[in-house]
């Protein structure tokens, strides 16, 4: 249940080790917010093009039904499996820190500093979720690199030192033999610019208002995503159909 980065992941390996697999999420296809709709189709497609068989629903119970399971979707079906899995989001454990009295929701409120509503405490990684000084609460990431840049940024304020720059948030997930990669954001609103490779999206970079990358995400192709990460992190100024272009290489535009 679930086909984010967690299900993809797994049905991927499992199907690698011979599973036989079906793989349920209400959304198709899922992903849109973190790689945009072209890149989230094609890797969507590659479930069902490997031989998974692949469901759009809710899942609304699990039951045990001897030594299977049985998942009753909203619409009614069921499907029978020996084991679950339900990689459906993560909930931050924030009862230690409300028992200490800082605020929270969903996820423990800290400002830049990584500093939570006590002068004293920090947090950081996953469970930690960025309040603006207006109040408006970030989406948490839940990215290892957040984690280990949150972490640096707490030691630096900790020591009372210059808070590091962190680049554009970074993340790589591998499914099917391929890597996706992402940089930025890819879930506002702007002009979504495709590159393709072999008749494919191969690559989808956001574009914002004022016309500088916001984001990128891309399908085995790492170089590119830095290169955008770089153009992300120095808001340089990009043309839409250098963009989309395969022959132009990216690095040159970051430089
Ligand atoms: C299956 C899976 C695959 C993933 N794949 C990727 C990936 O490919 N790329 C990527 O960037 N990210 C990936 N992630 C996300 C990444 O693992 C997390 O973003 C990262 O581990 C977050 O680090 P953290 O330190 O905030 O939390 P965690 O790594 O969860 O560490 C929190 C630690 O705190 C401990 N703890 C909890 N409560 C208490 C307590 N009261 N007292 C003391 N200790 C406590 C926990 O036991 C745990 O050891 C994946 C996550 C999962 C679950």
């Amino acid at each position: 249940m679930g086909a984010g980065l967690i299900g993809a992941e797994t049905a991927s390996a499992a199907l690698a080790l011979g599973a036989e697999i079906t793989l349920i999420d209400p959304v198709n296809p899922p992903l849109v917010p973190a790689v945009g709709p072209a890149l989230a189709r094609r890797l969507h497609r590659m479930h069902g093009e490997r031989g998974i068989r692949v469901l759009t629903g809710f899942p609304a119970a699990v039951t045990a039904e001897g030594q299977e399971h049985c998942i009753t979707l909203a619409d009614g079906s069921a499907v029978h499996a020996d084991l679950v899995l339900a990689g459906i989001g993560a909930v931050p454990e924030t009862g230690l820190a409300a028992a200490a009295g800082l605020d929270t929701d969903n996820g423990i409120l800290v400002d830049g500093h990584q500093r939570t509503s006590h002068p004293k405490i920090y947090a950081v990684g996953d469970a930690a979720r960025v309040r603006l000084p207006d109040g408006t609460l970030l989406r948490r990431a839940e990215h290892w690199e957040h984690a280990r840049n949150t972490g640096a940024t707490a030691a630096a304020a900790l020591l009372g030192q210059e808070l590091p720059v962190h680049g554009a948030p970074w993340f790589w997930s591998d499914r099917h033999g391929v890597r996706v990669e992402g940089a930025g954001s890819m879930a506002g609103a702007g002009l979504m610019v495709i590159r393709e490779k072999d008749g494919l999206p191969a690559a989808a970079f956001l574009l914002d208002e004022y016309g500088r990358m916001a984001g990128c995400a891309a399908i085995d192709g790492g170089f590119t995503v830095r290169a955008a990460r770089r153009i992300i992190d120095r808001r340089i100024p990009v043309d839409p159909t250098l963009l989309a272009d395969p022959a132009v290489d990216l690095r040159k535009l970051a430089r």
